[in-house]
């Protein structure tokens, strides 16, 4: 890791000059809602000037743009008695600016599945090796949790990552890449004052955080209370909308559909997002539904994002953003479903 310091002048010439040269994403206020709040997209911008690089929150995180909601995965052609299977990346080198530690983190876990697990998604990796990404620090929301588990701060998984210290940045440059890009404009090394301020910082954030949701043990815990009435508590209040899936993150969970043309001659493979709250996502050929109940497909949401993710690959998957709780028209939230728990453990 190489550390820089660089002007917020000389970074806008720097975010400038990439989004001249590529494909640029970056957080945009697209909306209000009825309330007057500002509504925030990660969109396509054309000028630094689009993007309000200090945006609360985005509804929606980046992982859309790694793992788009709809996808072709292969298309074959049959013909002659023979087929043949056609496979296409349409990946251009992008950039995206404003990045938060915790979807960041959020993209690293998802590396696990997509990029080093056993099936690997070439098309994922297309588009993770194909975007230079720039990370930045901000002040929590009310509800975020991430510090909770350890994902307020970021070690890898971005090209470089700004630590505001007031009238510059604080760079971390974490890629060849990045330290190569920056050779355009004006950095210097970190003196002791810059120094000094990026600690304070980094303490100021830390003491920001209002909700912690206690997860030590939390697998465990998980275990022991599989047959709690808890599940049926917030179970019962599930809409089975899908919205928390689609909103998180790391949720990841998909199905595969196979469109072939009636005359018979050509079909595409398609990856498409789903998610496991939905009614149907455990029913199997025959019309058998291993999660009937609305209990068990939310508690098996939970299982995966704090027990089962946690064995296979020793971290939890969730990076305690708290979309999921603000999307939710039921009012279910992690904080208050694993606080339940907790009681109904000591009790
Ligand atoms: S957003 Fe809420 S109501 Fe909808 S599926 Fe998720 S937990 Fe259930
Ligand atoms: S808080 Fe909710 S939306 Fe955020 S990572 Fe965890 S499960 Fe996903």
């Amino acid at each position: 890791m190489i550390y820089k310091v660089i002007t917020k002048s000389e970074f806008r010439k720097f975010v400038s000059g990439l989004i001249r040269e590529n494909q640029t994403i970056g957080p945009k206020l697209v909306d209000s809602d009825r309330e007057g709040n500002p509504i925030y997209q990660f969109k396509e911008v054309n000028s630094f000037d689009e993007m309000d690089l200090d945006y609360t929150q985005a509804d929606y995180s980046i992982k859309n743009f790694y793992l788009p909601f709809r996808e072709e995965l292969s298309r074959f052609d049959y013909s002659n008695s023979d087929w043949e299977q056609n496979i296409e990346y349409h990946v251009h080198p992008r950039v995206i600016v404003g990045v938060r530690a915790c979807d960041i983190n959020a993209l690293t876990k998802l590396d696990k599945i997509f990029m080093k697990g056993n099936f690997p998604s070439p098309h994922y990796i297309a588009r993770r090796k194909n975007t230079f990404l720039i990370g930045m620090d901000h002040e929590p929301l009310d509800d975020c949790f991430c510090k909770s588990l350890n994902q307020d701060v970021v070690r890898h998984g971005f090209n470089l990552y700004c630590t505001d210290i007031g009238k510059s940045y604080y760079l971390t440059i974490n890629s060849s890449k990045a330290f190569n890009f920056l050779r355009n404009v004006k950095t210097s090394d970190p003196g002791k004052e810059d120094d000094r301020k990026y600690i304070e910082r980094r303490k100021y954030l830390k003491k920001k955080f209002r909700t912690h949701v206690e997860v030590t043990g939390l697998p465990a815990l998980m275990d022991i209370e599989f047959q709690s009435d808890v599940w049926k508590k917030w179970g019962d209040k599930c809409l089975n909308c899908g919205s928390c899936a689609m909103v998180c993150p790391t949720c990841y969970c998909h199905g595969v559909e196979e469109n072939i043309e009636v005359n018979l001659k050509r079909s595409r493979k398609e990856r498409v997002q789903y998610s496991c709250s939905i009614v149907d996502f455990a029913e199997v050929a025959g019309g058998h539904n291993f999660r009937p109940l609305k209990e068990d497909r939310l508690k098996y949401r939970f299982y995966h994002h704090y027990r089962g993710f946690a064995e296979n690959a020793d971290e939890q998957i969730c990076v305690g953003c708290n979309r999921c709780g603000r999307a939710c028209l039921a009012g279910i939230n992690p904080r208050d479903v694993i606080n339940d728990l907790r009681m109904e453990s000591e009790e």
